[in-house]
């Protein structure tokens, strides 16, 4: 998939030293004396360098608690004139972004539901034509890199040089652990696409809970994000939006100390020999694995002529069933993921079985 961002560096506009950036506040602003007094703490624990609160909020239903609105945005002006925090909101608007722009909101951040629709990315982007201030643009909520993609070309073509991405996971309809599934291949290959854009993982969302957050936040770290995004609300319990995944400004605190900031690459030629040499044997295998990978199609190309030649379809359920319970016990007994090694042989049997249908489908030489 081509890709053409035209994006100055994270650090060009915030600066967070060595550290990753922490944006952090509740996940709506309810009153002023929550947002000012969450603020107050999220600032005096010197962990933070953004203060986040949503004022329009994007409401499965209708009749639940659908943000503050406007009047919402002078609170969060006032945090940051007390605090020296800056601020940032979501917008899903043109008129969003106006009145976001004039109470001196920092930075914007477009939101998952957005995302996923061209046209309100589209009249974001057009009334950002012009305007300077950095835009983070969540995944959206289904998992389509394209979308997402397509969300930051858009805003990047009205001009907006200072973006950034937030993975806040995806939805799924399988209940699982997460409230949204993480999908890190979808972020990797958002990074390996564009590899200067920075790319903000939203453990909260992610999570649905407070207790996985720890724990999501230092994977990200561990895949190189180059920030984190996490709701803090001064009291959780009695949040108006999203309480179950909301942390005491204390809680954040310790949740951001304890994290474990590892670098992308190591000064120490020790540590680089070991690594190189390490890599040297991965390729190695790797050139095997592919070797063994043609070796074995090669073997179901002639099985398909077999049986083009007798007349038996591709398909044999039986047969397939058999190799992925032998190959899967022992997968297991050399300690490989079970969830991987049926993975791993389903993308091969389906390759075998497009190459069979491929031989199936031509006629086989004329005998002379
Ligand atoms: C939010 O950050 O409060 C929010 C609504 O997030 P998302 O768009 O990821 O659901
Ligand atoms: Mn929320």
């Amino acid at each position: 998939m081509k890709q053409t961002l035209d994006i100055v560096p994270l650090k060009s506009w915030i600066d967070t030293g060595d550290l990753p950036l922490v944006i952090a506040g509740p996940c709506s602003a309810e009153t002023e004396e929550q947002v000012l007094a969450t603020a107050h703490l999220l600032a005096n624990t010197g962990k933070v360098n953004v203060l986040r609160a949503g004022i329009w909020k994007p409401r499965t239903r209708p009749g639940e608690f659908e943000g503050i609105g406007s009047v919402g945005l002078q609170w969060l002006r006032k945090a940051k004139e007390e605090t020296g925090l800056p601020i940032t909101t979501e917008v899903a608007t043109a008129k969003h972004v106006e009145e976001a722009l004039a109470a001196g909101v920092d930075i914007l951040w477009i939101g998952a539901r957005s995302t996923a629709n061209p046209f309100t990315v589209q009249e974001i982007a057009d009334a950002l034509k012009g305007v300077d201030v950095p835009v983070l643009i969540k995944n959206p909520v289904n998992p389509d890199l394209s979308l997402w993609l397509g969300a930051l070309e858009r805003v990047n073509r009205a001009g907006i040089k200072k973006l950034g991405a937030i993975h806040r996971g995806f939805s799924s309809y399988e209940k699982t652990a997460f409230r949204n599934e993480p999908m890190w291949d979808l972020a990797i290959q958002l990074k390996t696409m564009v590899p200067d854009l920075p790319v903000i993982n939203d453990p909260s969302h992610i999570c649905g809970n407070r207790e996985l957050i720890p724990y999501i936040a230092q994977k990200a770290l561990d895949m190189d994000m180059q920030g984190l995004i996490i709701e803090s609300h001064i009291d959780p319990s009695v949040a108006w939006t999203d309480a179950k995944q909301q942390v005491t400004p204390q809680a954040l605190a310790e949740i951001i100390t304890n994290l474990v900031a590892r670098h992308a690459e190591s000064n120490d030629p020790v540590f680089e020999d070991k690594l190189a040499g390490f890599r040297k044997d991965i390729d190695k295998l790797d050139d095997q694995i592919i070797k063994i990978l043609s070796d074995r199609m090669k073997i179901v190309e002639k099985i398909g002529e077999y049986k083009r030649d007798n007349n038996v379809t591709i398909l044999q359920v039986s047969r397939w069933d058999e190799i992925i319970q032998k190959r899967s016990n022992v997968a297991q007994a050399l300690k490989l993921d079970k969830e991987f090694t049926v993975k791993m042989l389903e993308l091969i049997h389906n390759e075998s079985i497009r190459k069979q249908n491929e031989i199936m489908n031509t006629k086989p030489v004329a005998e002379a």
